[in-house]
């Protein structure tokens, strides 16, 4: 149970450069304010460019003898990493909590989807693989290795403070690189307590760095310009993922990006019921509808539109709404007021071309950053909500006639992170899979994410995968080696 204070060591103030915690130079700190109720949890330093070059240098100085440990030892480093993380798991989520206002299962749910990342490529570390190929020539022998990439750079967002850090930091570890991290100003505390425990479970100085700041765009252009940096690992807003990535053309850096995305949940006539409202409940509203693959436009066909309509509107106005301190909340507050601004913005723009509201609609009466889960039905193409993400707990309804219909507006978007859909024909449920235009596909399910899997997404929603076998690749490089003279 949460106790309402913040853990004490692993509440941290200063950022985490060489194994040091630091001030910023010029002492400047920020206030990390609690969503729920606007109090300030900490103040932070407030680093800039000038450090940010420090912590450049303090990754490339540890790379070589981290690069020099074998997979073994780093794995066995990482492994403890992971389970001091789960030894302290409630204090971590309660700190989560504070910071970003997710409900307290959904805090701790988050710290051990965090931490599987870390066991998990500890254990993918040991597996980096070469191979010998045969050659096309007498007298020459062809094999591969694959080595880290070298000083990595990660830029996270707040909707999860912790996890989006270790599907970053813990592929690039396990791989021999060394990072350095800027979290979200949002968001700190997470990271810093990550921090905490990476230095007991013995991560060698230097090995991983946290810049905390609130000049993005400054500490933005020292990682992006740096010739020293070799990667670029960023979770956030689409329109930030394209600049970065023109900032990144100079050095010619490789880049993952996890964009945002705009995913459709389709519920067919022949659907399970019951399974798509749960679905639809936990693909939508989990943190409060404020993660990249959380459905943003429900379609639903003619011939059950109404029936599930109701029985998602029932479902929805049964959530309860509060601060993560109470343990029943199954919705906190959003993350700012331009978050509210935006959902509203959706809200009315539907309305004012013809949506229904059903349920919910406005700020809940607990005033501040909550607002009511909503429904809305009568929602088409040429509203907002059919184009931008909302980030909110806002269910709209769209209608669709048949499969081909569905299939258009699924795919009518930019984006192409997760997509949703409920069927019990396995001729429909094949041809809609391959036809979705995305990197993943609940099928019958509306909660995707796990550490074993490739999380990422197609057209703008970014580049590269992460968690899975494939997510060690994106910090390794293959180097070919060609033997002559045998
Ligand atoms: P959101 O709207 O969810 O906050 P952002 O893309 O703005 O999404 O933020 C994601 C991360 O990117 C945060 O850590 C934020 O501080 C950082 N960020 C924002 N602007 C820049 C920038 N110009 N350069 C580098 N990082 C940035």
């Amino acid at each position: 149970p949460f106790t309402t204070l913040a853990p004490r060591e692993l509440l941290r103030h200063q950022a985490y450069i060489n194994g040091h915690w630091q001030s910023a130079t010029d002492g400047r700190t920020f206030a990390v304010i609690n969503p729920a109720n606007g109090e300030t949890i900490a103040e932070v330093s407030d680093l800039s460019a000038h450090e940010t070059e420090a912590a450049i240098r303090a990754a490339a100085d540890a790379l070589p003898a981290w690069r020099k440990q074998t997979a073994k030892q780093r794995s066995q480093t990482l492994q403890r990493w992971f389970q001091l993380i789960m030894q302290n798991q409630a204090e971590l989520a309660e700190l989560l909590s504070l910071e970003q206002g997710k409900p307290q299962s959904e805090a701790m749910g988050e710290i051990a989807y965090g931490a599987s990342f870390i066991e998990w490529f500890a254990e993918e570390g040991k597996r980096v693989y070469g191979e010998t190929i045969p050659s096309p020539l007498p007298g020459r022998r062809i094999s591969t290795i694959k080595q880290p990439v070298g000083v990595v750079a990660a830029i996270t967002p707040w909707n999860f403070p912790n996890a989006m850090i270790t599907r970053k930091v813990a592929p690039a570890l396990a791989a021999g690189c060394t990072v350095v991290l800027k979290p979200a100003p949002e968001t700190p505390l997470s990271a810093l307590a990550l921090a905490v425990l990476a230095h007991e479970a013995g991560i060698p100085a230097g090995v991983f760095n946290i810049v905390t700041g609130t000049d993005a765009a400054a500490i933005g252009q020292v990682l992006t310009q740096s010739s020293t940096v070799r990667k670029l690992s960023f979770t956030g807003s689409t329109r930030i993922g394209k600049l970065l990535m023109q900032q990144s053309a100079a050095t010619v850096k490789k880049l993952s990006l996890e964009l945002g995305g705009n995913a459709p949940f389709i519920v067919f006539d022949d659907a399970d019921l019951d399974a798509a409202v749960q679905g639809a409940l936990a693909a939508k509203f989990r943190n409060s509808g404020q993660t990249c693959v959380c459905a943003n436009r429900i379609l639903v066909q003619d011939g059950i539109y109404d029936e599930f309509a109701q029985r998602l509107t029932r479902a929805v106005s049964e959530l309860r709404v509060g601060p993560a301190i109470e343990p029943a909340s199954q919705q906190g507050p959003l993350i700012n007021p331009a978050a509210i601004a935006k959902v509203q913005a959706h809200i009315s723009d539907a309305v004012s071309h013809g949506a229904h509201i059903l349920t919910g609609g406005e700020q809940h009466a607990l005033g501040g950053l909550f607002f009511q889960p909503t429904v809305i039905s009568h929602v088409t193409e040429s509203m907002r909500i059919a184009h931008e993400e909302t980030f909110g707990p806002v269910a709209p309804l769209f209608r669709f006639r048949d499969e081909a219909d569905a299939i258009r507006l699924a795919n009518q978007t930019e984006s192409g992170l997760a997509a949703y859909f409920y069927s019990r024909d396995i001729g429909r449920i094949y041809r809609v899979a391959e036809a979705l235009e995305s990197g993943m596909v609940g099928i019958n399910e509306g909660l995707i994410s796990n550490e074993v899997a490739p999380f990422g997404g197609i057209k703008q929603s970014g580049l590269g995968r992460e968690g899975s076998r494939y997510g060690i690749e994106d910090y390794l490089e293959v180097k070919y080696l060609c033997f002559g003279g045998i």
